[in-house]
C-alpha cells in the first residue's frame, strides 16, 4: 500500500536533498507520515513553524486572505502588507526611520542586505568563519563554510571570513568596510551563541569606522531565542537586520528591515522583487506574529527552554555534554561525533530533532509547546540517547 516515494523522489527531484521521510499531515507539535506513524516535531521545519502545523490562526488568515487577494505585484501597495511592516518596525524598534524591503526567503533578506552595503561606496563585506547566509551567490559569497562556496566559485570579491573574536574584529576593521553581517547565534554551526560582549564591540567598531552592522536574526528572529530578535538580548541598535523562517510560520518570506540612516541607502528602482510582500504571506505573518504576541510566546520560549535545558541534563547520558543556545533555540553538544545516529534513534522512536554537525542535535520546537510536550520530548530523547550509546541507531 505505501508508494514508494523515495524512489519517486530519487527520479524527479534534484539530488541536493536526502529526505528522511515522506510527511502528509501535521497537527500543533505533532505530524505524521504517509504510512500513519505519529512524531513529536522539535524542528519546526528548522525554526519556521513558530505556531506549530495547522494553527487555526493560520488557517483562518490564509482562508481569508485567498478568499480575498493572493497577489498584486510591487506596482500596488496592499494593508496586509503596510500592517505587516508597521509591525516588524514596532517589534524591532526600528520605528518611524526604519523600513522594511520584503522578499521571499532567508537568502534573499541578505542579498538585500549585500546590495544596501554596496551603497556605501565601499568595496569590504565582513562575516565570520562557520557563518551560514544562505545558498544564493551573494548571501554564499558572505556564508562562512567552504566546503559550501568552493564549488561555485569565483564568488563576490571583498568579502573576508573572519574568526569569531572582538580581535580579530578590530584588526579587520577600517574604512573601505561596508558592513560586517553576524548572526546571533550560528544556527546551522551547531547552534553556537557569539561570544559574550561580541555585539556590543561590533556595534561600537562598525559606528565607530562608519560601516554597517547587518544581523542575520533569520534563525533567531520572531520570538525564538526568547527576546523578540536576538540582537535585543545585548541592548544594541543595528543598521540592518535580515529576516525569514519565523516570521512567516510556514510561508516563504523574508525581510530586510533598515534602521535609521541606512533605510536612505536603497532608492527609487534599485531592487526589486515580484512576490516580496505580497498580500497573502504578509496576511499570514501577521496572523503569526499577533498570536506570537497575544499568547506571550517569546516568555514561553524562556520558559520552555529552560525546562528543556533541564530535562536533557537530567537524562544523565554520558553522550550529553552540555546544552547551548536561548530560548527555543537549543543545541544539544555531544561527547562523541553520534548526531547522526542520535537524529535517526528519535525518528525510530517518534521525535523529529536534526543534527547540524556531528556532535550536536538542535532543538527548535514550536514557541507554543507546553509542558506536557517537554515531558514527552524528554522520554523519546532519552531512548533515543540510549539507542546511539548502544550503538542501535535505529
Ligand atoms: C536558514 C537561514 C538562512 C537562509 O534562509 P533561506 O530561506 O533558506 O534562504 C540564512 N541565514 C540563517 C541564519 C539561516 O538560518
Amino acid at each position: 500500500m505505501s508508494h514508494d516515494w523515495r524512489s519517486d523522489y530519487d527520479d524527479r527531484i534534484v539530488g541536493v536533498f536526502s529526505p528522511l521521510l515522506e510527511l502528509s499531515r501535521g497537527q500543533g507539535a505533532r505530524v505524521w507520515d504517509s504510512e500513519g506513524n505519529e512524531y513529536l516535531d522539535f524542528l519546526a521545519g528548522i525554526a519556521v513553524n513558530s505556531l506549530g502545523h495547522a494553527h487555526p490562526v493560520v488557517v483562518e488568515a490564509a482562508s481569508r486572505q485567498a478568499a480575498t487577494l493572493i497577489h498584486v505585484s510591487n506596482i500596488f501597495a496592499t494593508e496586509p502588507q503596510l500592517e505587516l511592516a508597521a509591525r516588524l518596525l514596532r517589534l524591532t524598534g526600528a520605528g518611524e526611520t526604519g523600513r522594511v524591503f520584503f522578499a521571499n526567503s532567508g537568502a534573499e533578506a541578505i542579498e538585500a542586505a549585500v546590495k544596501l552595503a554596496r551603497r556605501t561606496g565601499r568595496p569590504r563585506i565582513l562575516s565570520l568563519e562557520n557563518s551560514f547566509h544562505g545558498r544564493t551567490i551573494g548571501a554564499l559569497s558572505i556564508t562562512g563554510k567552504p566546503a559550501l562556496r568552493e564549488p561555485f566559485e569565483p564568488l563576490l570579491p571583498h568579502v573576508e571570513h573572519l574568526p569569531t573574536t572582538i580581535e580579530a574584529l578590530e584588526a579587520a576593521m577600517g574604512p573601505d568596510v561596508a558592513a560586517l553581517v553576524v548572526e546571533p547565534i550560528k544556527g546551522e554551526a551547531g547552534v553556537l551563541p557569539l561570544p559574550d560582549g561580541y555585539l556590543r564591540a561590533a556595534r561600537e567598531l562598525t559606528a565607530a569606522h562608519g560601516a554597517l552592522l547587518v544581523v542575520d536574526e533569520i534563525q533567531t528572529g520572531a520570538g525564538r531565542t526568547g527576546a523578540w530578535f536576538g540582537y535585543q538580548h545585548d541592548g544594541i541598535v543595528p543598521d540592518a537586520i535580515a529576516l525569514a523562517k519565523g516570521i512567516g510560520g510556514g510561508v516563504p518570506i523574508g525581510a530586510l528591515v533598515t534602521f535609521g540612516a541606512a533605510s536612505e541607502l536603497l532608492t527609487s528602482g534599485q531592487h526589486g522583487t515580484t512576490f516580496g510582500g505580497n498580500p497573502f504571506v504578509t496576511a499570514i505573518a501577521n496572523a503569526v506574529l499577533g498570536e506570537i504576541e497575544r499568547a506571550g510566546l517569546v516568555q514561553n520560549a524562556v520558559v520552555r527552554g529552560a525546562q528543556l535545558t533541564e530535562a536533557v541534563l537530567a537524562i544523565g547520558s554520558p553522550l550529553v555534554a552540555g546544552v547551548r543556545g536561548r530560548g527555543l533555540l537549543l543545541g544539544v553538544a555531544l561527547t562523541a561525533p553520534v548526531a547522526g545516529d542520535v537524529m535517526r534513534a528519535a525518528l525510530a522512536g517518534g521525535l523529529i530533532v536534526n543534527a547540524p554537525n556531528d556532535d550536536t542535535i538542535r532543538v527548535a520546537p514550536p514557541l507554543n509547546i507546553t509542558d506536557s510536550d517537554v515531558a514527552e520530548f524528554a522520554t523519546r530523547f532519552a531512548a533515543a540517547l540510549a539507542a546511539a550509546e548502544h550503538g542501535r541507531p535505529s
